[in-house]
């Protein structure tokens, strides 16, 4: 049978939506049940997966919804990558909660416009008290302004506007950023991508970020910071903003937030803080000390995607004073009805980003909050950093592996076979592991990704998974040393030594 959406009164009845659910619900319990017994990944080459996808083009006719489903999930559940597979610990994604799951087929369902309260008036509440709790949970004012947004890149783009308008003393949005001194930014060398996305994007020029160097610990030099400022007031700039990092992306460093805290403060400049991946870990009982300038801070960007297990995409922008940002978005248009109740003004979210019409994506947020209550939150990250601290001591047993970093949930190490000097043999060891990492993503036992930390080539182990069993991380060293002799092998470097 056909689908056509006015076919039936509502597109598919009613009986057809619930018969086709419970089948497709069937698959997706199956899926979850046995995420565990297969490969994270089967790497099938892209031209097998684009071979998939008949007929070419655009479909004439209807097709039945019900097979259609049925054949989508079977499709995606066998040629996807399954970040949700207890092995997988590359970059910083994570397992996705099956509540938020179905957080989102009510989201749709519903389909809210939270642009604005009148569209939206159980969502945009819902989102707000999200807000809330997120700010209860890492200790940040919370009569805070915030929004949900699909990322942290999102999350830090709309904080960095905040800020951008609240330090050009300038009518920026009528002048831009012609209309003062230069706006200057400070990160450091470890901080990622997304700030000079940013400068780009935003016409600041990434020109005017300065890359402040970072200590031993891969931390940002608050005396470097300093200097810096210093030269940028002289030369007639505008310093305006310190991004500092809970949990860089790299190693999971936190910068030295108190420090860098008291400079924003005693030289007048905003303080925002990139927490996408760490900034959750602030909740923990034996949390850094650093993350108590969270209280401190003017704006935090932070990633329920990450380490709330929200299913892809939820970011979270903070920013002290509501004002701030309602501020850098809120225009007026006409058509938009903003009434409200005079002592009770509701929020409308498009006054708050970049958005005009919003999904409900603080549904599984809110959701996976009030599911895991704060306890449950806190056990569940303290178990990820558990389990990494773990695979650190379990590589560290071992001589063919060096462990280079361990902080928060993120192991960074190389594999050095026996007989290779590391000192004298840099660039061998980088190739090599380099080889490791892509014979082991390709093999899909277990999943890492690599970074560079000192200079130094190295594999990348973040968990951010509550499937993660510590037989799970107990399994890696072996699974990467019997990669790591092949390749050595192959490489011919063994006979040499
Ligand atoms: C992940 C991450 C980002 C980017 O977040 P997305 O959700 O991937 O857009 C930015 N900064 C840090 C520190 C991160 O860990």
């Amino acid at each position: 049978m056909g689908h056509h959406l006015r076919s039936e009164p509502g597109g598919l009845h009613p009986e057809e939506f619930r018969r086709i659910g419970h089948d497709l619900i069937d698959i997706l319990a199956d899926f979850f049940g046995s995420i565990n017994d297969g490969l994270v990944t089967g790497n099938e080459r892209q031209a097998d997966i684009r071979g998939l996808l008949q007929p070419r083009d655009l479909p004439p006719d209807s097709s039945d919804a019900g097979a259609l489903l049925r054949d989508t999930a079977e499709k995606m559940i066998r040629h996807s990558l399954h970040n949700g597979h207890p092995r997988f610990w590359g970059y910083i994604t994570s397992s996705a909660d099956p509540v938020g799951v179905l957080g989102d087929l009510i989201a749709s369902a519903v389909n809210a416009n939270v642009g604005l309260w009148s569209l939206s008036p159980m969502a945009s509440e819902i989102e707000l008290q999200a807000i809330r709790w997120i700010a209860e949970l890492i200790d940040f004012p919370t009569d805070c302004g915030g929004i949900l947004v699909s990322g942290g890149n999102m999350a830090n783009f709309v904080c960095f506007l905040a800020a951008r308008r609240a330090k050009a003393a300038w009518e920026i949005q009528r002048l831009g950023s012609h209309g003062g001194p230069k706006l200057i930014a400070y990160v450091s060398t470890e901080a990622h991508t997304w700030v000079d996305k940013a400068f780009d994007l935003f016409g600041l020029g990434s020109d005017n970020l300065r890359w402040i160097e970072v200590d031993d610990d891969l931390k940002m030099r608050v005396d470097k910071l300093d200097e810096c400022i210093s030269s940028d007031l002289a030369a007639g700039y505008l310093p305006a903003i310190v991004v500092g990092t809970a949990g860089s992306v790299s190693t999971g460093t936190i910068d030295p937030l108190i420090k860098i805290a008291d400079l924003c403060h005693r030289r007048n400049l905003w303080f925002h803080v990139d927490g996408a991946y760490g900034a959750f870990a602030a909740a923990l009982p034996d949390a850094a000390d650093d993350f108590r300038a969270f209280q401190r801070a003017d704006s935090i960007a932070v990633d329920p995607h990450k380490w709330l297990y929200a299913p892809l995409e939820a970011g979270c922008a903070l920013v002290r004073n509501p004002a701030d940002l309602e501020r850098a978005f809120s225009h007026k248009a006409f058509y938009l009805n903003k009434d409200g109740v005079a002592d009770d003004q509701p929020v409308h979210f498009v006054d708050r980003g970049m958005q005009n019409s919003r999904g409900f994506r603080a549904l599984k947020v809110w959701l996976g909050l009030k599911a895991a209550g704060k306890a449950g939150i806190v056990r569940s990250i303290s178990e990820d950093v558990e389990l990494s601290r773990r695979m650190a001591q379990q590589l560290k047993k071992r001589s063919d592996f060096e462990v280079t970093s361990q902080c928060l949930s993120i192991t960074t190490f190389r594999y050095v076979p026996a007989g290779i000097d590391p000192v004298t043999n840099g660039q061998y060891l980088d190739d090599l592991n380099g080889r490791i990492l892509h014979e082991l993503q390709a093999g899909g036992r277990a999943f890492v990704s690599h970074a560079r930390v000192r200079g130094v080539y190295v594999l990348r182990a973040c968990i951010v998974n509550f499937r993660t069993t510590a037989a799970d991380v107990d399994a890696l060293p072996q699974i990467v040393a019997e990669i790591g002799q092949s390749m050595h092998q192959e490489m011919g470097r063994s006979e040499e030594v």
